[in-house]
């Protein structure tokens, strides 16, 4: 089996290198191909941080292991992770965190122990980076949450949780503040939930998530998250076990995997080979399982807990009192102590069963659509306006534009209305959203919307439009704030 190999910047080779010598000294039946990609690709003048042959490769092996990649700071260049990530359709982010005995955290030291696996779906959200300027003081960001996305990495947690046996499987969300967007992804998770009856599902609300994370973690099992969300949680799980240093990261699609450690290029510590690498070398572990290669991946895993539990350590981690071992050194430990049992957490020594990745090859891009069959129509628009005028001011002009097909309902700043009704000590900024629906409730066209667009482009600048939709009996557009 032949897998690509990226070694990243900053401390990626350092601790690439450290990996690929323990793999090959438990002798890992792994071919690497090292592929250009990463922050160095992009000063050469690919714009997209990799050359064409590295996408070929990746394409065509279907496993990328890589090290960390610095994205270029400024304008106009977008980060190679996340673009590797979205391209690919690697649709779920799993990052498992466990108690790892010598690595003392205050759980450890209070003999509570840590077993948490996040799902972050990893394709939609504020990460798709659709951000414009609406005014000179206004930016607004657009964050896509999908059904059939939602589904796709909701299901991958199910099947995962079933594996794993979890005695629980939680969705966080913040789908009271955000209704249509977390709301997608709370329905989701319950109606796949109905296919694992077996599976103890529930939900919480991101934040007192956060707050019971710190205070009881063995209380949960499998978590699901939108992208921002996860990628918070998953942080402030690794910070749970350890740090960073200890948080590995498989980005799973159904013909790409991405094996990373969740941590960066470390620009700080780079170069001086004193980098921890048992994140990325976690991260590879979970990707020789994925590929069947469970008794490889057992072998080093014992061997890496039973290094931990003698105290050896690199120096962002273990017992400061004795000395801290660096990359190449800490590597070799590892590699010494290759058959040697851990008292916890000790894996089951099973032969190799190797499963290539299976690469479908596709002529065209996979739509994924549900069979929702509600009924579609517009029952009104929702214009984005600069205007630095006061509500009712704004209001006598907007006003003007009523007719038989539109009538002016609300003005809002910043999702708070501020007229008809409203309050003087709402502080304002020069971007409104003035909205027009149907006042006889009749269904609008996109011609009526091009009119009344057409018309209010004498009074105002325009900066952006939505259209509001009635889906079957429900508004699918949010109400604003004292509305
Ligand atoms: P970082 O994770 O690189 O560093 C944060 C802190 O943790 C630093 O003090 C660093 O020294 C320490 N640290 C991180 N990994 C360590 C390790 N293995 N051993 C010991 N100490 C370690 O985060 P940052 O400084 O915010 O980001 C630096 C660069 O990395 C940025 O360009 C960012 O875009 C990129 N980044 C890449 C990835 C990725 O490739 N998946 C992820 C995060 C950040």
């Amino acid at each position: 089996m032949k897998i690509a190999i990226a070694k990243g910047d900053g401390i990626g080779p350092e601790i690439m290198d450290a990996v690929l010598e323990i793999f090959n000294a438990a002798k890992v039946p792994l071919d690497y191909q090292v592929v250009e990609m990463g922050k160095w690709v992009f000063d050469k003048g690919y714009t997209n941080g990799m050359t064409a042959e590295a996408k070929d490769t990746i394409e065509a092996l279907g496993i990328l292991f890589k090290g960390p990649m610095e994205t270029p700071k400024g304008k106009g260049v977008k980060s190679i992770n996340v673009t590797a990530r979205k391209t690919w359709n690697t649709y779920a982010n799993k990052r498992a965190f466990q108690t790892l005995h010598g690595v003392d955290t205050v759980f450890s030291k209070a003999g509570i122990p840590i077993d948490l696996t996040v799902i972050r779906e990893n394709i939609e959200d504020t990460y798709g980076g659709i951000e414009h300027m609406l005014t000179h003081d206004v930016a607004i960001s657009r964050r896509i949450i999908s059904k059939p996305g939602s589904e796709q990495v909701i299901r991958y947690a199910f099947e995962l949780a079933k594996q794993k046996g979890a005695k629980r499987i939680s969705c966080g969300h913040k789908a009271n503040i955000m209704k249509l967007t977390d709301g997608i992804f709370l329905n989701s998770f319950y109606a796949i939930a109905k296919e694992y009856p077996e599976l103890n599902a529930d939900d919480i609300i991101v934040d007192d998530l956060c707050m019971k994370l710190v205070t009881r973690p063995d209380i949960f099992d499998v978590l699901v998250l939108t992208n921002l969300q996860g990628d918070i949680i998953s942080d402030l799980c690794a910070g749970l076990v350890g740090g960073l240093g200890f948080a590995p990261s498989a980005n799973i699609g159904d013909n790409i995997c991405i094996f990373e450690a969740v941590h960066g290029t470390a620009p700080d510590i780079a170069g001086k080979n004193i980098a921890n690498p048992t994140a990325l070398l976690l991260s590879g572990i979970a990707m020789l399982n994925h590929l069947g290669l469970t008794g490889s991946a057992a072998t080093i895993e014992n061997a890496l807990l039973y290094t931990l539990e003698s105290g050896k350590h690199t120096g962002d981690f273990g017992d400061r009192s004795t000395p801290s071992l660096n990359t190449t050194a800490f590597a070799e430990a590892i590699i010494s102590n290759f058959g040697k049992k851990p008292k916890t957490n000790s894996r089951e020594l099973k032969a190799d069963h190797p499963q290539q990745q299976f690469v479908a090859k596709l002529d065209k891009n996979l739509m994924m659509e549900t069979k929702d069959t509600s009924k579609e129509s517009i029952a009104g628009v929702d214009f984005f306006i600069e205007s630095d005028l006061q509500p009712d001011e704004l209001a006598k002009i907007a006003v003007h534009y009523n007719n038989e097909q539109f009538k002016l309902i609300n003005v809002s700043n910043r999702g708070t209305q501020v007229w008809p009704t409203g309050s003087v000590y709402t502080n304002l900024v020069n971007q409104y959203t003035i909205r027009y629906e149907s006042p006889a409730s009749t269904t609008l066209s996109q011609e009526e919307i091009v009119m009344l667009y057409s018309k209010l482009i004498q009074d105002f600048k325009v900066c952006s439009v939505e259209t509001l939709l009635q889906l079957g009996e429900n508004k699918a557009y949010s109400l604003a704030q004292g509305q």
